[in-house]
């Protein structure tokens, strides 16, 4: 039987993403400034492997491994080069480990820079850089996209039309990273939750979201209450995405460890849900036992 496409399944119910993939690569014994990216090439059994444990764990859709496959991130490693590779042979591994039944998701990380005059980018440029990294996500067979970790309104603006300029009917998702700012949320770049909202919707995205953050589960929780109401008064279109952090980190060692259980991730997820959020996943220090968790409580 065909599967639906992504567009279609996501309007249909609970759609669970994976956890993270720098924290499974860190227990893998990946050292701490190794270019995950380039493990693409590198070590793609070990990539796959991470991928199938998140199927196994109950996910709909794992992400790529190009969270930083964009020029401007890989040029800190070496590899500007390597971009369409790197980002062709990542989608491959995950399309082969979500076989014919489940997604892939291409997914595009922050370049790391800021845009003029803040920083040194320069915007069609910028645009073009995208635009190739989500081109070579395609080719190796993602079914769409997904637009992580942003905190400046201007880079993801440009990302989002960079991914539509090349996903034709597939959907593209978008999603920034909030921190608490005295009652309510903004992202590191000072972007409330009103105002991410109202511009990523009038791009045009199929989900819109919040990932990453500096904040306690609780915190999450009501972030999705307020990023809710914040859609749903413009929107009943758009469909709505989580993948916050297991917890908020604690300093150990000079290593950013997350101690949050599974079931304290599940528990929260639960309430994430109820609040009206259909796409749920996790970001830094999750792993498939907290995917597992979730989708045994909410499947
Ligand atoms: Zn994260």
């Amino acid at each position: 039987m065909a599967r639906i496409s992504l567009k279609d399944r996501i309007k249909e119910g609970l759609f669970l993403l994976d956890g993270a993939m720098g924290t499974q690569l860190f227990a893998h014994r990946i050292e701490a400034g190794t270019c995950n990216d380039y493990l693409n090439i590198e070590m793609p059994d070990t990539i796959s492997d991470i991928h199938h444990s998140y199927f196994e764990a109950g996910s709909d859709a794992v992400l790529t491994n190009t969270f930083g496959a964009n020029k401007y991130a890989l040029a800190r490693h070496g590899f500007a080069e390597e971009a369409v590779r790197i980002n062709t042979t990542g989608a491959q591994i995950a399309r082969r480990a979500a076989g014919q039944e489940r997604y892939v998701l291409g997914d595009i990380g922050p370049s790391g820079d800021f845009l003029q005059p803040l920083g040194n980018l320069e915007p069609e440029e910028l645009k073009h850089a995208f635009a190739a990294q989500a081109q070579a996500l395609l080719t190796g067979g993602a079914d769409g996209f997904i637009i992580q970790t942003m905190t400046a309104l201007d880079e993801a603006t440009i990302a989002i039309e960079a991914a539509k300029s090349v996903s034709g009917d597939l959907p593209v998702f978008a999603s920034m990273a909030f921190d608490r700012a005295g009652d309510g949320f903004r992202t590191m770049m000072g972007v409330d939750v009103e105002a991410a909202v109202s511009k990523i919707v009038s791009l045009g995205v199929d989900a819109v979201g919040f990932n990453c953050g500096t904040l306690s589960l609780d915190e999450y929780v009501e972030l999705a209450e307020k990023f809710v109401s914040a859609v749903k008064a413009l929107s009943d279109d758009v469909a709505i995405y989580a993948e916050p952090n297991a917890g908020k980190p604690e300093l150990v060692e000079g290593r950013a460890v997350y101690k949050v259980s599974p079931e304290d991730f599940a528990a929260a997820a639960e309430k994430i849900h109820s609040a009206g959020v259909n796409i749920i996943g996790g970001c830094c220090g999750t792993g498939p036992e907290h995917i597992k968790a979730v989708a045994k409580k909410l499947k």
